[in-house]
């Protein structure tokens, strides 16, 4: 862009300083350095507009959008009425009070974290954690670190660095949020050395792969998507197999992705959730994140068949800069006490998938009745009544498993039908204190029963009465 062209541009911009001195005028209780950033994001985007040859946009609002934006502490807490259990943008599980309570204790007190209290000397970070993971799941050792991602990473690192790594084409998986098996490969330094085709995988094809190079064999669970038709994959049991037999002998590698150490199965869970029975299936080492079926804190967890391999993860150098911190920590060491305890139902990601359909369905009617007749709802021409739905355990999670539920449903009257009106509800509910996040559907909004927590009612009930207020 020449220097006449780009002063031009510059001319049409307005200062950041005035920018921001108008929108304290506006949002007076807005703190000082978000209205400036407000300010200056709103300039900048304006800036890329007219770059582009659109027209100006209106600098005012759209500061007053990013200044409200910045205003609010950020996590904030949400209503999932979505009633996807493990919802990704929703923080994934919610952690069991008793959880919440362990971790805000270690936050905001000094703890015994590294140090042995017996003897006064340096105490393990993981000890506990690895004792409660080996008696849940009969591992022989045992690892958690930051999340599932950097559990992959330290496996693949750990034990096939500079080596190749032998994966199904049909599980090499994108999970959201650019996390992609390729590229965690990658960045452990091994070489993906991809077998069959992207529907069919036998084991002759991981056999013909395995060379002098190989370090591992690995599998992924396929945790956002599935596949029906023509398909094979190897079992596990078989690979586990093919690994024992080669020379030297390979481990295989489980990336579980959604895994529980309580047996769900004869609850209708899928079988391969169950994270201990992959160890006893043939897997060496298996890895799942703590904050999806776990029902726990974000987390990688690591089960290991022989306890000098986890020794040998726990001194790696990525170990350390992929540690968990003392927060997610005393949330897990909670909420694995639980789950070794048979206090299971405590974990509300667990409670909301075990609940019995009759259940949901009597909160939903109750919570119908209630903004039926409290909320105004009526009056603001929507008819409420109940619906069935089907709740899925999470986006990323357990592909194709949903469960039965019951939602409260609001639909705007026949007169509005196609006008929108039950976008425009749910994004006012997004707007309450706390936001209610529903789900839409043929042109009504659903609110699910089976994700609330209690005191959900409350406040969707408040959420709605501000809404109508407003919509
Ligand atoms: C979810 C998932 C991951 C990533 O786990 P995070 O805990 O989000 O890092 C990796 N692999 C699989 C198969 C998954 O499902």
């Amino acid at each position: 862009m020449s220097g006449q062209a780009s002063g031009d541009l510059r001319r049409g911009l307005p200062q950041v300083e005035r920018l921001a001195r108008a929108l304290a005028a506006e949002l007076p209780a807005a703190p000082g350095w978000a209205l400036r950033q407000a300010a200056r994001a709103a300039v900048a985007q304006a800036r890329r507009a007219l770059e582009a040859g659109q027209p100006a946009p209106d600098f005012a609002a759209l500061a007053r959008v990013h200044a409200l934006a910045l205003a609010r502490p950020r996590p904030a807490q949400v209503v999932n009425a979505t009633g996807v259990v493990l919802h990704t943008n929703l923080g994934r599980a919610p952690l069991a009070p008793g959880a919440a309570q362990a971790a805000a204790q270690a936050a905001a007190h000094y703890s015994d974290v590294e140090l042995e209290l017996h003897s006064g000397g340096r105490g393990q970070r993981l000890a506990a954690i690895e004792a409660l993971l080996c008696a849940l799941s009969g591992a022989r050792g045992a690892l958690a670190v930051n999340n599932n991602a950097a559990a992959l990473l330290l496996c693949l690192a750990g034990l096939a660095r500079g080596r190749e790594v032998v994966v199904s084409r049909g599980e090499l998986v994108e999970i959201g949020g650019e996390f992609r098996v390729g590229e965690i490969a990658a960045q452990a330094g091994v070489r993906l050395v991809e077998v069959g085709a992207t529907n069919r995988t036998h084991l002759r094809d991981y056999a013909r792969a395995i060379g002098p190079h190989t370090g591992a064999l690995l599998k992924v669970h396929r945790s956002n998507f599935e596949q029906r038709g023509f398909v094979a994959e190897a079992p596990l049991s078989d690979l586990a197999r093919l690994a024992r037999q080669a020379r030297p002998r390979l481990p295989v590698v489980e990336d579980l992705g959604s895994g529980t150490l309580v047996d769900l199965r004869a609850n209708g869970l899928p079988a391969e959730s169950f994270a201990p029975a992959r160890l006893t299936g043939g897997a060496d080492l298996v890895c799942f994140s703590g904050d999806k079926l776990l029902g726990g804190p974000q987390a990688g967890l690591i089960l290991v068949r022989e306890a000098e391999v986890a020794r040998r993860l726990r001194r790696h150098p990525l170990a350390r800069a992929l540690r968990l911190g003392k927060l997610p920590l005393a949330a897990l060491d909670w909420t694995l006490r639980a789950l070794a305890e048979g206090r299971s139902a405590e974990l509300p990601v667990l409670a909301q998938l075990l609940a019995p359909a009759a259940q949901v369905a009597e909160r939903a009617q109750a919570l119908a009745a209630r903004l039926a007749g409290g909320a105004g709802v009526a009056g603001a021409g929507f008819a409420v009544d109940v619906a069935e739905t089907r709740a899925p355990a999470g986006g990323g999670s357990l592909p194709g498993f949903d469960l039965p539920s019951f939602a409260v449903r609001l639909r705007p009257a026949e007169a509005d039908a196609g006008g929108g009106g039950a976008g425009r509800l749910a994004a006012a509910l997004r707007r309450g204190r706390p936001p209610v996040i529903p789900r839409l559907a043929e042109g009504a909004v659903l609110l699910d029963a089976r994700t609330l927590l209690p005191g959900d009612e409350e406040r969707i009930a408040a959420a709605l009465r501000a809404a109508i207020g407003r919509n």
